[in-house]
């Protein structure tokens, strides 16, 4: 059956993907997803920081089939309640004064770009250029790809879109050393989820917020992998205690259903009028019940909370093996659940392969580190199942 399902994938998906990992999923259940050929996995990767609630949650699911029952889209020409009060959650829960949303990570970033834009030239004011930092990952549409600071996926399409530049992240004088009167906006990930977990420091973005108020040029947070409770608090910003003037977010927040939102502070929040920006199905009746239903569940079974003592707890026991392993793992980072376990160059590859054929479903990011983003459900006993799962491996 799987032999089946990778040949008609070869024959009529576009190759983006190339060889995956051979395995297709057909069921799950809290963190285990159960394939095909009947084996059972334990999902350490929560589809790449989406399934923030694991898979077939009860409450979840439930919410959804009444909304189906109900409507499912309408489009933005007629109010949609569901919208509207997922935007008052995520206004009410952090420092945004307004929200738009949209159906995924890159999309959201699009927008908040436009956004910044948008901002200056309703002032008069021409400031067009957006800074990002080395080894970012901002999505794949044209603008996204031209803020991400990974050649290998801007060099097929250039001329990129322009206006953006890269400096190197955690080096305050790099962004000085960039910043023109053109500079319309600084955008970071607060941790560096697909280069490898790298979290930036606090001082640097606390001094970014200060060189940005200080030269008017907004800040803007990448949170589309960060937010949604990943890293022990609703959004990381909270952790940096550092608030931006707009925030983007998708991954978890639809627990699964793809949405995105950019979510716009004070000094930005009207700047979108009438015909500015739209979408036909961001934010649709059905992904804002997603989202509305993530909310509820979080707060029900607190989360967040969860993240951060499961988050705190894995990453002191994976610092602790880390210690004992005779220089095989070279670091452990990140915050919550969102951890980096980066290893000696010449073993990654393998400690991949090897936790993957034990079941142990992780991602192999910037050629040497094991990021893992399980689902925010995540046990203290299922923790350790992955630590002696990879201490076995190391072994
Ligand atoms: C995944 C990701 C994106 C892109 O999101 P898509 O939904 O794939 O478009 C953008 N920024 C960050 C930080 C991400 O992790």
């Amino acid at each position: 059956m799987l032999e089946d399902i990778i040949a008609l994938d070869k024959k009529y998906y576009m190759n983006t993907f190339g060889d995956r990992q051979r395995v297709c999923f057909e069921r799950g259940e809290g963190i285990k997803l159960y394939d095909t050929e009947g084996k059972t996995y334990y999902d350490f990767l929560g589809g790449i920081a989406v399934n923030a609630l694991g898979h077939g949650h009860k409450d979840f699911i439930a919410a959804l089939k009444a909304q189906l029952d109900k409507v499912i889209h309408t489009s933005s020409l007629y109010y949609i309640e569901n919208q509207a009060r997922l935007a008052e959650r995520l206004v009410k829960s952090t420092c945004a004064e307004r929200v738009f949303f949209a159906n995924s990570g890159a999309e959201a970033n699009e927008g908040a770009f436009k956004l910044a834009k948008i901002y200056y030239y309703k002032k008069g004011i021409d400031k067009t250029d957006i800074i990002t930092l080395d080894h970012s990952f901002h999505g794949r549409t044209l603008a996204t790809v031209a803020a991400t600071g990974q050649p290998k996926y801007q060099k097929p399409y250039k001329p990129l879109t322009p206006g953006f530049t890269q400096v190197e992240p955690n080096n305050l004088d790099a962004v000085k050393a960039a910043v023109t009167d053109k500079t319309a906006a600084v955008m970071i990930e607060l941790i560096q989820g697909e280069s490898g977990v790298h979290p930036m420091d606090k001082e640097y973005v606390q001094a970014l917020r200060e060189l940005c108020d200080e030269k008017d040029i907004l800040l803007i947070f990448d949170e589309v992998q960060t937010g949604m409770g990943r890293t022990g608090y609703l959004f990381a910003h909270e952790l940096y205690g550092v608030e931006p003037d707009i925030f983007t977010s998708a991954k978890a927040l639809g627990g699964g259903i793809p949405i995105g939102a950019v979510c716009a502070g004070k000094k930005v929040q009207d700047a979108f009028e009438p015909g500015d920006h739209g979408t036909t199905f961001g934010g649709n009746p059905f992904a804002t019940a997603a989202g509305l239903a993530v909310f509820d569940i979080f707060e029900k079974e607190k989360l967040v909370d969860n993240a951060r003592e499961v988050g705190a707890y894995l990453k002191d026991k994976l610092t602790a093996l880390m210690e004992g392993s005779d220089g095989k793992i070279t670091d452990v980072r990140g915050a919550g659940l969102l951890i980096g376990i980066q290893l000696k160059d010449e073993i990654a590859k393998d400690v991949f392969v090897k936790l993957f054929s034990k079941g142990f479903l992780t991602s192999l990011c910037g050629g040497n580190t094991i990021r893992i983003a399980p689902p925010l459900i995540l046990k203290k006993n299922e923790a350790d199942m992955f630590v002696n799962a990879l201490a076995d491996v190391i072994a």
